[in-house]
């Protein structure tokens, strides 16, 4: 085995002024054991460690200030390329059959366009028939294998059950189950209305929890994902959002908590939580209008990383991507965090 170091400054033909002069090369050369080529210096490997790092650092000393930028650079490229290897296969969605419930506008809606893209086989649920309805045209007009669709209030504890057996019945069972209706959200102070926050629980918690538990049995059978969509609400407490982060927090300790138990018992089915910063749909923009110093991210790039977090499987999915980051620095610095956050809201008493 070889290795080689480049030397801008040894070129084909030899008459750019030489870095290293012939004697240096002669030198390193009787004792490395290294040829001088064009342009390279390339030394085989019985030689000491020593003087291959001797070597490397005479031409890195050497070296023009831009050498070593592009050597930098090209370090950096190649780590980069070996860890953020793109491990989503589009083609792994084709024919994949998916139950999407939230579909009908925001988020949801612009999951199912990605998912129909992707030559999926669809059932689209929300409460709003007539705009479920525009929504698979569309669908299918951008090659959806098969779509479908089913009204359904989730407020009722007895639709999550109909939805999924509707699911299965059409498609024959389900690859992907995509959890990501909400109630009606309310960006406000706490004005003590307990009821509210009951019926918020019902419709973002208690039937997540109810179409997952109909949904696991084809979903084990099929290798299958099970996909959560929550909030940074969901991770870290926010002024205005009691109720609705209530119920985010709820799902990540119920979906962590079966996660670690699937891996227990070996079952094949993954659970994905995505943690979503503010996103640009209808009602997100309508509730925190004047309230927030925050840039919204686009509603169809929070769509696709949902659907290249769930296709490779994994645990979480942050986006924008470094909401992680603050996730890891609100548990690092436990003091003084309250008023960095307090401050992105519009507020006076
Ligand atoms: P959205 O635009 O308000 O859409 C909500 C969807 O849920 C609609 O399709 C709505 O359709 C459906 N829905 C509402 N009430 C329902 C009910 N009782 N039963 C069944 N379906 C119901 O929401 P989004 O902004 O796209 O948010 C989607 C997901 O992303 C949510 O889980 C949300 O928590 C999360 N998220 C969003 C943001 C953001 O800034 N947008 C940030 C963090 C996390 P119908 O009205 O037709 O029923």
């Amino acid at each position: 085995m070889f290795f080689a170091v480049q030397n801008p400054n040894l070129s084909e033909g030899g008459d750019s002024a030489p870095l290293l002069r012939t004697a240096e090369l002669q030198q390193i050369s009787s004792v490395g054991k290294c040829k001088p080529s064009a342009g390279w210096l390339v030394a085989s490997e019985d030689r000491a460690p020593l003087h291959d790092f001797t070597l490397f650092f005479t031409t890195w000393r050497d070296m023009k200030p831009t050498g070593k930028v592009l050597c930098a650079l090209g370090v950096v490229a190649v780590l980069l390329a070996f860890f953020w290897k793109d491990r989503f296969n589009p083609e792994s969605l084709s024919g994949a059959r998916v139950l999407l419930t939230g579909a009908s506008a925001g988020i949801g809606e612009q999951m199912a366009y990605h998912y129909a893209r992707f030559g999926a086989e669809i059932v689209l649920t929300a409460r709003r028939e007539a705009v479920l309805q525009k929504v698979v045209e569309k669908c299918l007009m951008l090659g959806a294998k098969k779509v479908f669709y089913i009204p359904a209030d989730m407020s009722s504890p007895l639709e999550p059950e109909k939805v999924v057996q509707f699911a299965v019945q059409k498609l024959g069972g389900l690859d992907y189950l995509v959890l990501n209706h909400i109630g009606t959200t309310r960006f406000q102070m706490w004005d003590g209305d307990v009821e509210y926050t009951r019926l918020l629980m019902q419709v973002n918690f208690f039937s997540y929890v109810a179409l997952a538990t109909a949904a696991l049995p084809t979903l084990e059978q099929n290798k299958g994902s099970l996909v959560v969509v929550s909030s940074l609400t969901g991770k870290i407490p926010t002024p205005f959002t009691t109720s609705y982060s209530a119920t985010k927090f709820a799902l990540d300790g119920f979906f962590s908590s079966l996660r670690h138990e699937f891996m227990m018992q070996k079952r094949k089915i993954s659970i994905t939580l995505c943690i979503l910063g503010l996103i640009d749909t209808d009602s997100a923009l309508e509730n925190t209008r004047g309230k927030v110093h925050l840039t919204p991210s686009p509603a169809p790039e929070a769509a696709l990383a949902i659907i290249q977090g769930a296709a490779t499987r994994m645990q979480e999915v942050f986006y924008p991507w470094w909401l992680q980051y603050v996730c890891y620095l609100w548990v690092l610095t436990p003091y003084d965090r309250d008023w960095v956050l307090q401050s992105c809201y519009n507020y006076s008493p």
